[in-house]
Protein backbone atom coordinates (compact mmCIF):
# COMPACT_ATOMS: atom_id res chain seq x y z
CA UNK A 1 0.00 0.00 0.00
CA UNK A 2 1.48 3.28 -0.92
CA UNK A 3 -0.18 6.62 0.28
CA UNK A 4 -0.60 9.66 -0.83
CA UNK A 5 1.14 12.67 -0.09
CA UNK A 6 -1.22 15.55 0.02
CA UNK A 7 -0.41 19.17 0.27
CA UNK A 8 -1.99 21.43 2.45
CA UNK A 9 -3.10 25.33 2.56
CA UNK A 10 0.25 26.28 4.13
CA UNK A 11 -1.45 29.87 5.57
CA UNK A 12 -4.62 31.02 6.61
CA UNK A 13 -6.26 33.68 8.59
CA UNK A 14 -9.90 33.27 10.05
CA UNK A 15 -11.92 36.42 11.80
CA UNK A 16 -14.87 38.74 10.75
CA UNK A 17 -12.90 41.86 9.38
CA UNK A 18 -9.54 39.98 8.92
CA UNK A 19 -9.88 41.44 4.75
CA UNK A 20 -8.81 44.49 6.61
CA UNK A 21 -5.17 42.62 6.99
CA UNK A 22 -4.85 42.18 3.40
CA UNK A 23 -2.19 44.34 2.06
CA UNK A 24 -0.09 43.41 4.70
CA UNK A 25 -0.64 40.01 3.95
CA UNK A 26 0.39 40.84 0.43
CA UNK A 27 3.00 43.01 0.79
CA UNK A 28 6.37 40.88 1.65
CA UNK A 29 4.94 38.80 -1.11
CA UNK A 30 6.33 41.75 -3.75
CA UNK A 31 8.58 40.44 -6.14
CA UNK A 32 9.10 43.87 -7.68
CA UNK A 33 7.73 46.88 -9.02
CA UNK A 34 6.87 45.84 -12.33
CA UNK A 35 5.20 42.04 -10.54
CA UNK A 36 2.06 42.88 -10.13
CA UNK A 37 -0.88 41.43 -7.76
CA UNK A 38 -3.52 40.30 -10.17
CA UNK A 39 -6.72 40.86 -8.35
CA UNK A 40 -9.86 38.45 -10.03
CA UNK A 41 -13.08 39.42 -8.21
CA UNK A 42 -16.51 38.47 -8.79
CA UNK A 43 -18.29 41.42 -10.40
CA UNK A 44 -20.78 41.09 -8.13
CA UNK A 45 -18.60 43.64 -5.93
CA UNK A 46 -17.88 46.01 -9.14
CA UNK A 47 -19.56 48.21 -7.49
CA UNK A 48 -18.99 47.48 -3.73
CA UNK A 49 -16.77 49.94 -2.36
CA UNK A 50 -17.23 48.13 1.44
CA UNK A 51 -15.04 45.73 -0.33
CA UNK A 52 -12.89 47.26 -2.63
CA UNK A 53 -11.96 49.86 -1.09
CA UNK A 54 -9.97 48.27 1.26
CA UNK A 55 -7.39 46.67 -1.54
CA UNK A 56 -4.51 49.09 -2.18
CA UNK A 57 -3.20 48.84 -5.74
CA UNK A 58 0.18 50.04 -5.91
CA UNK A 59 2.41 50.26 -9.35
CA UNK A 60 1.09 47.74 -11.76
CA UNK A 61 -1.27 46.50 -9.49
CA UNK A 62 -5.03 45.63 -11.47
CA UNK A 63 -8.37 44.34 -10.25
CA UNK A 64 -10.06 42.08 -13.26
CA UNK A 65 -14.06 42.15 -12.21
CA UNK A 66 -15.18 38.40 -13.73
CA UNK A 67 -18.61 37.28 -14.19
CA UNK A 68 -19.50 33.88 -11.95
CA UNK A 69 -22.77 33.62 -14.14
CA UNK A 70 -20.93 30.51 -16.03
CA UNK A 71 -18.74 28.11 -14.26
CA UNK A 72 -14.78 28.73 -15.34
CA UNK A 73 -13.96 27.18 -18.94
CA UNK A 74 -10.55 26.56 -19.70
CA UNK A 75 -11.42 28.93 -23.12
CA UNK A 76 -11.47 31.65 -20.07
CA UNK A 77 -8.48 30.84 -18.31
CA UNK A 78 -5.96 30.67 -21.53
CA UNK A 79 -7.67 34.49 -22.34
CA UNK A 80 -6.94 35.74 -18.85
CA UNK A 81 -3.70 34.48 -18.83
CA UNK A 82 -3.03 35.35 -21.87
CA UNK A 83 -4.20 39.23 -20.96
CA UNK A 84 -2.37 39.42 -17.91
CA UNK A 85 0.83 38.24 -19.40
CA UNK A 86 0.71 40.64 -21.85
CA UNK A 87 0.26 43.70 -19.75
CA UNK A 88 2.56 43.15 -17.60
CA UNK A 89 5.66 44.30 -17.50
CA UNK A 90 7.28 41.48 -15.44
CA UNK A 91 5.82 38.28 -14.18
CA UNK A 92 3.52 38.72 -11.83
CA UNK A 93 3.72 38.93 -8.22
CA UNK A 94 0.52 36.98 -6.93
CA UNK A 95 -3.06 36.29 -8.46
CA UNK A 96 -5.96 37.05 -5.32
CA UNK A 97 -9.02 35.47 -6.36
CA UNK A 98 -11.89 36.80 -4.01
CA UNK A 99 -15.78 35.11 -4.67
CA UNK A 100 -16.83 32.21 -4.58
CA UNK A 101 -16.18 28.50 -5.78
CA UNK A 102 -16.05 29.76 -9.70
CA UNK A 103 -13.63 32.64 -8.48
CA UNK A 104 -11.29 30.56 -6.55
CA UNK A 105 -11.14 27.86 -8.92
CA UNK A 106 -10.46 30.22 -11.97
CA UNK A 107 -7.57 32.28 -9.80
CA UNK A 108 -5.80 28.67 -9.09
CA UNK A 109 -6.17 28.05 -12.60
CA UNK A 110 -4.66 30.86 -13.89
CA UNK A 111 -1.89 31.00 -11.36
CA UNK A 112 -0.55 27.38 -12.64
CA UNK A 113 -1.01 28.61 -16.49
CA UNK A 114 1.20 31.54 -15.91
CA UNK A 115 3.85 29.17 -14.74
CA UNK A 116 3.05 25.94 -17.31
CA UNK A 117 3.08 25.94 -20.88
CA UNK A 118 0.14 25.00 -23.02
CA UNK A 119 -3.22 25.51 -22.46
CA UNK A 120 -5.39 24.57 -19.76
CA UNK A 121 -7.37 21.92 -21.31
CA UNK A 122 -3.72 20.21 -21.38
CA UNK A 123 -4.09 19.94 -17.36
CA UNK A 124 -7.76 18.58 -16.80
CA UNK A 125 -6.97 15.79 -15.47
CA UNK A 126 -4.76 14.27 -12.05
CA UNK A 127 -0.93 15.16 -11.56
CA UNK A 128 0.00 16.88 -15.43
CA UNK A 129 1.09 19.52 -13.78
CA UNK A 130 4.86 20.33 -14.19
CA UNK A 131 5.79 24.03 -12.75
CA UNK A 132 4.66 24.91 -9.20
CA UNK A 133 2.39 28.08 -9.70
CA UNK A 134 2.87 31.43 -8.98
CA UNK A 135 2.26 32.83 -5.67
CA UNK A 136 -2.06 32.21 -5.43
CA UNK A 137 -4.57 33.41 -2.81
CA UNK A 138 -7.97 32.44 -2.23
CA UNK A 139 -11.06 34.58 -0.28
CA UNK A 140 -13.96 33.34 -0.34
CA UNK A 141 -17.27 35.02 -0.23
CA UNK A 142 -19.72 32.40 -0.02
CA UNK A 143 -19.46 28.83 2.07
CA UNK A 144 -19.83 25.41 1.02
CA UNK A 145 -17.25 24.38 -2.06
CA UNK A 146 -14.34 23.48 -0.03
CA UNK A 147 -12.86 25.31 -3.08
CA UNK A 148 -10.49 27.50 -0.53
CA UNK A 149 -9.21 23.81 0.67
CA UNK A 150 -8.73 21.76 -2.23
CA UNK A 151 -6.06 20.51 -4.54
CA UNK A 152 -7.95 21.28 -7.47
CA UNK A 153 -9.67 23.46 -10.16
CA UNK A 154 -12.65 22.53 -11.36
CA UNK A 155 -13.25 23.41 -15.20
CA UNK A 156 -15.21 23.29 -18.18
CA UNK A 157 -13.33 21.63 -21.16
CA UNK A 158 -13.99 21.07 -24.92
CA UNK A 159 -14.90 17.28 -23.63
CA UNK A 160 -15.07 17.59 -20.46
CA UNK A 161 -15.88 18.74 -17.39
CA UNK A 162 -12.67 18.09 -15.40
CA UNK A 163 -10.32 19.60 -12.37
CA UNK A 164 -6.99 20.25 -12.79
CA UNK A 165 -5.85 17.89 -10.11
CA UNK A 166 -1.91 18.73 -8.94
CA UNK A 167 -0.53 19.31 -5.69
CA UNK A 168 0.56 23.16 -7.22
CA UNK A 169 -3.18 23.47 -6.93
CA UNK A 170 -3.94 24.57 -3.09
CA UNK A 171 -3.61 28.40 -2.83
CA UNK A 172 -0.21 29.50 -0.60
CA UNK A 173 -2.68 31.62 1.50
CA UNK A 174 -6.17 31.80 2.64
CA UNK A 175 -8.72 34.65 4.11
CA UNK A 176 -11.70 33.77 5.75
CA UNK A 177 -13.82 36.21 6.43
CA UNK A 178 -17.08 35.01 7.10
CA UNK A 179 -18.67 38.76 7.09
CA UNK A 180 -17.59 38.96 3.52
CA UNK A 181 -20.46 36.47 2.85
CA UNK A 182 -23.25 38.95 4.59
CA UNK A 183 -24.88 39.86 1.11
CA UNK A 184 -25.42 36.13 -0.51
CA UNK A 185 -29.06 35.82 -1.68
CA UNK A 186 -30.76 32.85 0.22
CA UNK A 187 -30.94 30.62 -2.68
CA UNK A 188 -27.51 30.74 -3.50
CA UNK A 189 -26.70 30.45 0.13
CA UNK A 190 -28.18 26.93 0.33
CA UNK A 191 -27.07 25.94 -2.84
CA UNK A 192 -23.97 26.42 -2.34
CA UNK A 193 -24.11 24.97 1.48
CA UNK A 194 -25.25 21.97 0.55
CA UNK A 195 -22.10 21.57 -1.63
CA UNK A 196 -20.73 21.21 1.18
CA UNK A 197 -23.17 18.99 2.97
CA UNK A 198 -23.33 16.44 -0.12
CA UNK A 199 -19.53 16.78 0.10
CA UNK A 200 -19.58 15.07 3.81
CA UNK A 201 -22.23 12.70 3.04
CA UNK A 202 -20.50 11.03 0.04
CA UNK A 203 -16.98 11.08 1.92
CA UNK A 204 -19.06 9.78 5.31
CA UNK A 205 -20.31 6.51 3.21
CA UNK A 206 -17.50 6.02 0.42
CA UNK A 207 -15.57 3.30 0.33
CA UNK A 208 -12.36 5.21 0.52
CA UNK A 209 -13.61 6.33 4.00
CA UNK A 210 -10.70 6.63 6.34
CA UNK A 211 -10.38 8.11 9.56
CA UNK A 212 -8.61 11.21 8.22
CA UNK A 213 -11.47 12.29 5.81
CA UNK A 214 -14.07 11.10 8.75
CA UNK A 215 -12.84 13.26 11.70
CA UNK A 216 -13.23 16.22 9.14
CA UNK A 217 -16.42 14.90 7.65
CA UNK A 218 -18.32 14.13 10.55
CA UNK A 219 -17.63 17.86 12.21
CA UNK A 220 -18.97 19.51 8.83
CA UNK A 221 -21.66 17.30 8.51
CA UNK A 222 -22.66 18.34 12.19
CA UNK A 223 -21.70 22.00 11.60
CA UNK A 224 -24.05 21.49 8.40
CA UNK A 225 -27.06 20.48 10.58
CA UNK A 226 -26.36 22.83 13.37
CA UNK A 227 -27.09 25.87 10.24
CA UNK A 228 -29.45 24.28 7.99
CA UNK A 229 -31.82 22.25 10.40
CA UNK A 230 -31.77 22.66 13.96
CA UNK A 231 -31.63 26.72 13.66
CA UNK A 232 -31.34 28.78 16.57
CA UNK A 233 -27.94 30.70 15.32
CA UNK A 234 -27.60 33.96 14.36
CA UNK A 235 -26.53 35.17 11.19
CA UNK A 236 -23.03 35.96 12.41
CA UNK A 237 -22.84 32.41 13.43
CA UNK A 238 -24.30 30.95 10.90
CA UNK A 239 -21.89 32.57 8.25
CA UNK A 240 -18.80 31.89 10.64
CA UNK A 241 -19.80 28.30 11.06
CA UNK A 242 -20.78 27.58 7.40
CA UNK A 243 -17.21 28.99 6.43
CA UNK A 244 -15.52 26.26 8.87
CA UNK A 245 -18.07 23.70 7.49
CA UNK A 246 -16.77 24.50 4.24
CA UNK A 247 -13.19 24.23 5.17
CA UNK A 248 -13.69 20.97 6.81
CA UNK A 249 -15.87 19.44 4.16
CA UNK A 250 -13.15 20.11 1.72
CA UNK A 251 -10.87 18.35 4.14
CA UNK A 252 -12.90 15.85 3.91
CA UNK A 253 -12.83 15.09 0.68
CA UNK A 254 -9.35 15.42 0.35
CA UNK A 255 -8.18 12.50 1.72
CA UNK A 256 -11.65 10.73 0.04
CA UNK A 257 -13.96 11.22 -2.70
CA UNK A 258 -17.02 12.67 -3.76
CA UNK A 259 -19.73 10.27 -5.49
CA UNK A 260 -22.87 9.33 -7.08
CA UNK A 261 -24.17 13.09 -6.82
CA UNK A 262 -21.09 15.06 -8.42
CA UNK A 263 -20.86 12.43 -10.85
CA UNK A 264 -23.99 12.97 -12.43
CA UNK A 265 -24.40 16.88 -11.80
CA UNK A 266 -20.92 17.16 -13.64
CA UNK A 267 -23.09 15.80 -16.74
CA UNK A 268 -25.69 18.18 -16.08
CA UNK A 269 -23.35 21.26 -15.74
CA UNK A 270 -21.33 20.13 -18.89
CA UNK A 271 -24.30 19.71 -21.04
CA UNK A 272 -26.74 22.11 -19.63
CA UNK A 273 -24.42 24.97 -17.76
CA UNK A 274 -26.39 23.70 -14.44
CA UNK A 275 -24.58 25.34 -12.00
CA UNK A 276 -22.52 22.57 -9.20
CA UNK A 277 -24.46 23.77 -5.84
CA UNK A 278 -28.28 23.82 -7.73
CA UNK A 279 -27.26 20.47 -9.74
CA UNK A 280 -25.79 18.46 -6.66
CA UNK A 281 -29.19 19.75 -5.01
CA UNK A 282 -31.32 18.32 -8.25
CA UNK A 283 -29.52 15.25 -8.16
CA UNK A 284 -29.14 14.52 -4.71
CA UNK A 285 -33.00 14.17 -4.98
CA UNK A 286 -33.39 11.21 -5.97
CA UNK A 287 -30.80 9.40 -4.54
CA UNK A 288 -32.11 7.93 -1.37
CA UNK A 289 -31.10 4.60 -2.89
CA UNK A 290 -27.37 5.40 -2.35
CA UNK A 291 -27.86 8.20 0.85
CA UNK A 292 -30.72 7.28 2.58
CA UNK A 293 -30.56 9.14 5.80
CA UNK A 294 -28.37 11.89 3.75
CA UNK A 295 -31.17 12.45 1.47
CA UNK A 296 -34.13 12.44 4.43
CA UNK A 297 -32.19 14.96 6.22
CA UNK A 298 -31.72 17.03 3.02
CA UNK A 299 -35.32 16.93 2.18
CA UNK A 300 -35.89 18.25 5.81
CA UNK A 301 -33.31 20.93 5.05
CA UNK A 302 -35.11 21.65 2.12
CA UNK A 303 -38.80 22.16 3.91
CA UNK A 304 -37.35 24.28 6.59
CA UNK A 305 -35.79 27.10 4.17
CA UNK A 306 -38.92 26.68 1.67
CA UNK A 307 -36.52 25.69 -1.79
CA UNK A 308 -38.28 24.71 -3.97
CA UNK A 309 -36.26 22.95 -7.35
CA UNK A 310 -36.83 23.75 -10.66
CA UNK A 311 -38.39 20.58 -12.39
CA UNK A 312 -38.71 19.34 -15.93
CA UNK A 313 -34.90 19.97 -16.41
CA UNK A 314 -34.38 17.10 -18.31
CA UNK A 315 -37.88 16.56 -19.71
CA UNK A 316 -36.82 17.45 -23.38
CA UNK A 317 -33.72 16.21 -23.66
CA UNK A 318 -32.47 13.72 -26.70
CA UNK A 319 -31.00 10.55 -26.62
CA UNK A 320 -28.17 11.86 -27.46
CA UNK A 321 -28.15 14.55 -25.05
CA UNK A 322 -28.50 12.02 -21.93
CA UNK A 323 -25.95 9.90 -23.67
CA UNK A 324 -23.68 13.11 -23.32
CA UNK A 325 -24.29 13.72 -19.83
CA UNK A 326 -24.47 9.84 -19.17
CA UNK A 327 -20.21 9.82 -20.71
CA UNK A 328 -19.75 12.84 -18.79
CA UNK A 329 -20.85 10.83 -15.65
CA UNK A 330 -19.20 7.55 -15.87
CA UNK A 331 -15.80 9.16 -17.02
CA UNK A 332 -15.41 9.86 -13.30
CA UNK A 333 -14.45 6.82 -12.05
CA UNK A 334 -12.74 7.83 -9.05
CA UNK A 335 -16.41 8.83 -7.84
CA UNK A 336 -17.74 5.53 -8.72
CA UNK A 337 -15.53 3.29 -6.99
CA UNK A 338 -15.59 5.73 -3.70
CA UNK A 339 -19.10 5.38 -4.18
CA UNK A 340 -19.98 2.03 -4.74
CA UNK A 341 -16.59 0.41 -4.60
CA UNK A 342 -14.53 -1.90 -6.99
CA UNK A 343 -17.38 -3.50 -8.74
CA UNK A 344 -19.08 -0.20 -9.65
CA UNK A 345 -19.70 -1.64 -13.41
CA UNK A 346 -21.90 -4.01 -12.60
CA UNK A 347 -24.41 -1.57 -11.31
CA UNK A 348 -23.77 1.22 -12.41
CA UNK A 349 -25.32 1.30 -16.32
CA UNK A 350 -25.67 3.78 -18.76
CA UNK A 351 -29.82 3.01 -18.01
CA UNK A 352 -29.45 3.03 -14.76
CA UNK A 353 -28.00 6.58 -15.07
CA UNK A 354 -30.58 8.15 -17.69
CA UNK A 355 -33.74 6.74 -14.99
CA UNK A 356 -32.07 9.06 -12.66
CA UNK A 357 -31.17 12.11 -15.11
CA UNK A 358 -34.96 11.50 -16.24
CA UNK A 359 -36.48 12.06 -12.58
CA UNK A 360 -34.86 15.60 -12.73
P1 LIG B 1 -20.18 30.85 -7.50
O1 LIG B 1 -18.78 31.21 -7.26
O2 LIG B 1 -20.55 30.45 -8.88
O3 LIG B 1 -21.11 32.03 -7.01
C1 LIG B 1 -22.53 31.85 -6.97
C2 LIG B 1 -23.25 33.17 -7.00
O4 LIG B 1 -23.08 33.81 -5.76
C3 LIG B 1 -22.74 34.11 -8.07
O5 LIG B 1 -23.85 34.72 -8.67
C4 LIG B 1 -21.93 35.12 -7.28
O6 LIG B 1 -21.88 36.36 -7.93
C5 LIG B 1 -22.68 35.16 -5.99
N1 LIG B 1 -21.92 35.61 -4.83
C6 LIG B 1 -20.75 35.13 -4.35
N2 LIG B 1 -20.40 35.77 -3.21
C7 LIG B 1 -21.38 36.67 -2.96
C8 LIG B 1 -21.58 37.63 -1.93
N3 LIG B 1 -20.76 37.75 -0.90
N4 LIG B 1 -22.69 38.40 -2.00
C9 LIG B 1 -23.58 38.26 -3.02
N5 LIG B 1 -23.44 37.36 -4.01
C10 LIG B 1 -22.35 36.58 -3.98
O7 LIG B 1 -20.72 29.68 -6.54
P2 LIG B 1 -20.09 28.54 -5.68
O8 LIG B 1 -21.22 27.64 -5.42
O9 LIG B 1 -19.31 29.06 -4.55
O10 LIG B 1 -19.04 27.87 -6.65
C11 LIG B 1 -19.39 26.98 -7.67
C12 LIG B 1 -18.14 26.63 -8.44
O11 LIG B 1 -17.22 26.00 -7.55
C13 LIG B 1 -18.35 25.69 -9.59
O12 LIG B 1 -17.67 26.16 -10.71
C14 LIG B 1 -17.77 24.38 -9.09
O13 LIG B 1 -17.29 23.57 -10.12
C15 LIG B 1 -16.68 24.86 -8.19
N6 LIG B 1 -16.27 23.92 -7.15
C16 LIG B 1 -14.94 23.75 -6.96
C17 LIG B 1 -14.48 22.87 -6.01
C18 LIG B 1 -13.02 22.68 -5.83
O14 LIG B 1 -12.61 21.90 -4.98
N7 LIG B 1 -12.19 23.33 -6.56
C19 LIG B 1 -15.38 22.17 -5.21
C20 LIG B 1 -16.74 22.38 -5.41
C21 LIG B 1 -17.17 23.27 -6.38
ZN1 LIG C 1 -18.96 19.87 -4.77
Amino acid sequence: MSYKNFPMVPRVIFGRGSFNQINDVLAPKRSSIHAPFIFLIDDVFKNNAWLTSRINLSYDDRIIFVSSKEEPKTTQVDELVEDIILKSKERPSGIIGIGGGSLLDLSKAVALLITNEGEAHDYQGWDLVKNAAIYHVGIPTISGTGAEVSRTTILTGPKLKLGINSDFTPFDQVLLDPELAKDVPKDQWFYTGMDCYVHCVESLNGTYLNEFSKTYGEKSFDLCKEIFLDGDLSEEESQDKLMMASWHGGMSIAYSQVGVAHAMSYGLSFLLGVKHGIGNCLVFDHLEEFYPEGVAIFKQMKAKHSIELPTGICAKLTDEQFDTMIRVALSLEPLWENAIGENWKETITPEKLKGIYKKI
